[in-house]
């Protein structure tokens, strides 16, 4: 059977690469029983194919990962609620899948510590999520060469093995992430391979890569970046909750070109290419059908933001109003809370007294 398992940091509200680039896969992942019959799901469906109904779907929001940057506690409080609220509104349904926090779930941090001991620093060292991360907090260019380590927190050096933690805990056999992420779930891989060699024992499925067909969209301010909940500058990222004014605002000071003939090439014209990806995976269309449109009606980054525009105001709209709909029902927000918790620490119990067992804690 297939398990799959996601997560997002409550460190924001979600951006629009959050939402391109992995909530709007899980949203199909959890239509898992649909897919068989729906052709349109395919997509999803084929990449973790197996009969209907025996997926089971985690998704959690990664309340132990937020704490490697800088936190004060009342505001992670704020964010991990807004965020519960944001996968709910997009349509993340509790019925369908374990939505749950991680850090309610206390064996993630366990098993990270069995996995960080059969981990190389040598592995870790080639992992370049933490050099950007170091990078943005300092508000210095990653591109200006490796930041200094002797004062990365520990977390953040290691929190790739929590990440894997989290996706073995459960077993996962699919993990859906944006690009960002891969060199991460290669890890994850080689963790699982390697605990399964040392105690002899099958435990831990390879976790595999499911595609999302929008990558990685990039900062609207520097494309160079991908965009990111993190980064300093607000204007650099469009959020799920942004009002139609301020969508307008930002893409009107997206970083383009002043070219009038638009051209999907993402290397050389990078921002105009990130807005055709956006506007185009929002409509479901291609990039390559957006550019004829618009440079049939005329062509320029004036244009193509327009467009982009539109396209984000109305998809934000359905999402906004269920956000509306769940600010006056807390207990219901409550609910998800616990049972999502309840159902996942039985899960991740299941796992332990078998990891235990293996190291010789049983
Ligand atoms: P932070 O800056 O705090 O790390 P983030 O924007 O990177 O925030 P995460 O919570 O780390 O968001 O990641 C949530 C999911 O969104 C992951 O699957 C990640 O791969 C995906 N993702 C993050 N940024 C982008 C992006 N710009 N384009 C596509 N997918 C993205
Ligand atoms: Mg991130």
């Amino acid at each position: 059977p297939r398990r799959i398992f996601s997560g997002i940091q409550p460190t924001g509200v979600p951006h629009l690469g959050n939402y391109l680039g992995a909530l709007r896969s899980w949203l199909e992942l959890q239509q898992a029983d649909a897919a068989a019959s729906a052709p349109e799901h395919a997509a999803a469906g084929a990449a973790a194919s197996g009969p209907a109904g025996s997926t089971h779907v985690f998704f959690s929001i990664v309340g132990l990962h937020a704490l490697t940057v800088p936190q004060a506690g009342k505001q992670l409080r704020r964010e991990r609620r807004a965020m519960l609220r944001c996968l709910l509104a997009i349509g993340i349904d509790p019925a369908r899948c374990t939505l749950f926090h991680q850090e309610q779930v206390p064996e993630h941090a366990e098993l990270a510590w069995i996995l960080n001991c059969l981990t190389s620093v040598g592995k870790l060292n080639r992992m370049t999520t933490w050099k950007g991360k170091l990078a943005t907090l300092r508000g210095t260019d990653a591109a200006a060469g490796e930041p200094e380590m002797e004062q990365m927190n520990l977390g953040l050096y290691a929190y790739p093995v929590l990440q894997a933690a989290d996706i073995l805990l459960y077993r996962a056999t699919h993990v859906p992430v944006g690009e960002d992420q891969l060199q991460h779930l290669e890890l994850a891989r080689d963790i699982a391979h390697g605990f399964n060699r040392q105690y002899k024992t099958s435990l831990f499925p390879a976790p595999a890569h499911i595609i999302t067909p929008t990558k990685r969209v990039l900062s609207l301010r520097d494309p160079a970046q991908k965009m990111s909940k993190s980064a300093p500058d607000a204007s650099s990222r469009l959020l799920l909750t942004d009002s139609p004014a301020e969508v307008r605002y930002k893409l009107k000071r997206a970083v383009t070109d002043s070219e009038r003939e638009l051209v999907y090439d993402p290397a050389e014209r990078p921002g105009v290419s990130n807005l055709l990806l956006m506007l185009s995976s929002l409509r479901g269309t291609t990039p390559e059908h957006e550019v004829a449109a618009l440079n049939a009606a005329g062509g320029g980054a004036g244009r193509l933001k327009e467009a982009t525009t539109e396209a984000v105001v109305e998809a934000l709209q359905p999402i906004q109003a269920a956000l509306r709909r769940l600010d006056d029902d807390p207990g219901y927000v409550d609910e998800v809370e616990r049972s999502g918790r309840e159902r996942a620490r039985a899960e991740a119990r299941r796992t332990m007294a078998a990891v235990r067992q293996l190291v010789g804690f049983g």
